[in-house]
């Protein structure tokens, strides 16, 4: 995916030496020029030598100033001043190609007309590659780079800037120093005169503060005349801004939504680690959607019609980011630190970041009462059905599929048959291990825990976890469970099928695949304009393939058939175990394939009780739905 990797500036340590090596340079030169003045002034120019070093000392640990004009919403084009004071010469300045998504996105296709100037002169930039600009060989009191920047996007994973309003990802608008990215940031933003802002960031005179630019990079802001709404719970304060027409949601049942997300998810991690935390929500009449996860907040957006129809997805989302706030944002694997803007980061962990927190989504939606147990089960059922109908879960681990999550802006990469979801399998490994632990320790410790050990021991100092703290901690809160080795190494780092029925079976529980009568064909084609039918894909380890179709076939015939139909409809008409005899052209040659339908057997999975549980398996799947554990004792924790 991604090529060698560089490590960037803000690693710990490094901006201070950096700083350090500018002030000695700016003194040095200061005392140089009083030197002319001759012995008389030599007391006076150790004296000055002393205040200008204070005053450089000072300049270049002052906040970076952001100056953002939106004020001309409709060009779509936002312009910037950034000011460094006290810049040493050469001072590199980055734009980051990625934020948010995993996904290189080239945010500096979007900046025009860049200028800079050093102390009021006209100030010549050298483009080092494709994100870096360099200063002159000069040091500068102040040094100010001008430029426009096209926001055209959308939330929650752009910038979006038209007349109706704004929502700012400030790293698709804001350079940062590559060596001194850990340097606050003083962010002011002006807007149309009707317009009113929501940050994540702590307001500081007329504008916002950031105490490093990850943190801004990691705060996005709403501009525009939202609706405003807030809640307190538990000491801490929620605030909830939403940009949509309010005829198209009832605040109460949002409020109502979103208290339970947070008493349930809260209760669980024991944990309420911010004072505010801030909702941006987004209902937009066209398309769009998504979440993203921010330290204090998260960024949703919902269509109306969605909205209006399945209200049940926001919450879900909202489940989902929310937990986020410990999982990934706090709970932090080492592999995403530090962040590398430039090239992403390379990280086996997502399958527990974003994977685990599905699970932990779900869960939160039956445990705070806005889904049934019916609901959970019926989509357990039909997360386990999708990932049964990807053949690359044969060779892509789950762990390989986090690590080319970066490739997931590539369409034929999302083909069932190159990739499976992190989400996905993460999310029923969240459940398998979570069961798993349960039975091992007759309830007495679970997936809950973990998290919140991993909360208290690396969240809240602040530390970076990986892979062997992981399993690490796992044993110590399950030191029965047997089978940890085992399971990250097969499910986690292998291919091995997921045996549902035994974890399943852990909390009494079972499945059932049902085929519903449908046939599977085998490969998916594609009809060009001229009529000509093309094999793009074609599933392993099925009978088509085993039957020698490849990628790039003609299909002339079927059956005798003319083929001119497409697998959806054709489907309808096939049964299971019926022969299929293909007339295939490939380059020059044109020859038959001929092989039997198989059966969709897992079209649909569901998962239900079984009719007599133990009295241990009821223990752990009621421990696992409530969130509860059993004492050594007996009794509930
Ligand atoms: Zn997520």
């Amino acid at each position: 995916m991604l090529s060698k990797r560089r490590t960037p500036g803000a690693t710990a340590g490094r901006p201070y030496r950096e700083m350090n090596r500018r002030m000695d340079l700016g003194s040095e030169r200061a005392g140089m020029r009083r030197l002319r003045y001759g012995c008389a002034g030599l007391i006076l120019a150790c004296c000055c030598l002393v205040l200008l070093f204070a005053e450089f000392s000072f300049a270049a640990s002052e906040p970076i100033q952001y100056l953002l004009d939106f004020r001309e919403p409709a060009s779509h084009l936002a312009r910037v001043v950034m000011t460094v004071a006290g810049a040493s010469p050469s001072t590199e300045l980055q734009f980051p190609a990625w934020n948010n998504l995993y996904q290189i996105r080239d945010f500096a296709r979007n900046i025009q007309e860049l200028a800079a100037d050093c102390d009021g002169a006209q100030e010549q930039l050298t483009r080092v590659d494709l994100n870096t600009w360099r200063s002159e060989a000069k040091p500068c009191a102040k040094l100010a780079l001008r430029y426009a920047v096209y926001v055209a996007g959308s939330p929650p994973f752009s910038s979006a800037l038209d007349s109706q309003h704004a929502f700012l990802n400030f790293a698709t608008l804001l350079f940062y120093l590559p060596k001194e990215r850990g340097r606050a940031a003083h962010v002011k933003l002006l807007i149309p005169a009707e317009w009113k802002v929501a940050t994540l960031l702590e307001e500081e005179g007329d504008g916002f503060f950031a105490p490093n630019y990850d943190i801004l990079a990691d705060s996005p802001a709403e501009a525009g005349q939202f609706q405003d709404y807030s809640f307190s719970q538990n000491g801490a304060t929620y605030r909830v801004v939403v940009h949509a027409d309010v005829k198209d949601y009832s605040p109460d049942r949002l409020l109502a939504s979103l208290r339970k997300i947070t008493a349930t998810e809260t209760a669980l991690m024991r944990d309420v680690p911010f004072s505010r935390y801030t909702f941006i929500l987004h209902f937009p009449r066209e398309d769009g959607g998504g979440g993203m996860e921010h330290r204090n907040g998260t960024a949703i957006t919902v269509r109306a019609a969605q909205l209006r129809d399945h209200w049940e997805t926001l919450e879900a989302v909202a489940a989902h980011e929310f937990f986020h706030l410990w999982n990934v944002k706090r709970i932090r694997p080492q592999s995403l630190e530090p962040i590398d803007y430039v090239h992403g980061n390379d990280t086996r962990d997502l399958w527990f970041c974003e994977g685990v927190t599905s699970a932990y989504g779900e869960l939160a939606l039956l445990r705070a009462g806005l889904i049934s147990r019916k609901t959970f089960y019926a989509r357990l059922g039909s997360a386990i059905a999708t990932l049964q109908s990807r053949p690359a879960r044969f060779f892509q681990s789950v762990e390989e599929s986090g690590l080319e999550a970066w490739l997931e802006k590539y369409n034929d990469y999302l083909r069932p048959e190159r990739s499976i979801s992190y989400y996905n399998k993460g999310e029923l490994l969240g459940f398998l291990l979570d069961l798993a632990l349960r039975h091992a320790s007759g309830n007495g410790a679970g997936l809950d825990d973990v998290m919140r050990r991993l909360n208290e021991d690396f969240g809240r100092p602040g530390r970076y976890y990986t892979d062997a703290d992981l399993r690490r901690l796992i044993a110590q809160v399950a030191p029965r469970f047997s089978g940890l080795e085992a399971f990250f190494a097969d499910y986690v780092r292998g291919t091995r099928e997921l045996d549902y029925d035994t974890y399943l079976g852990y909390a009494g529980l079972e499945r059932e695949s049902e085929s519903r009568g449908s046939a599977r064909l085998g490969f998916d084609v594609s009809v060009n304009p001229g009529g000509e039918v093309r094999v793009e894909s074609v599933e392993l380890r099925r009978a088509a393939e085993q039957a020698g179709l490849a990628q790039g076939d003609i299909l002339l015939k079927m059956n005798g058939q003319a083929w001119r139909d497409s697998p959806a409809n054709l489907l309808s008409l096939l049964k299971p175990g019926q022969e299929m005899k293909l007339e295939v052209q490939r380059g020059g040659r044109v020859f038959e394939i001929e092989y039997r339908l198989e059966a969709n057997e897992e079209a649909t999975c569901r998962v239900k009780e079984i009719a007599h549980p133990s009295p241990e398996q009821i223990q752990v799947r009621e421990g696992w739905l409530k969130g509860e554990t059993t004492p050594a004792g007996g009794g509930k924790q």
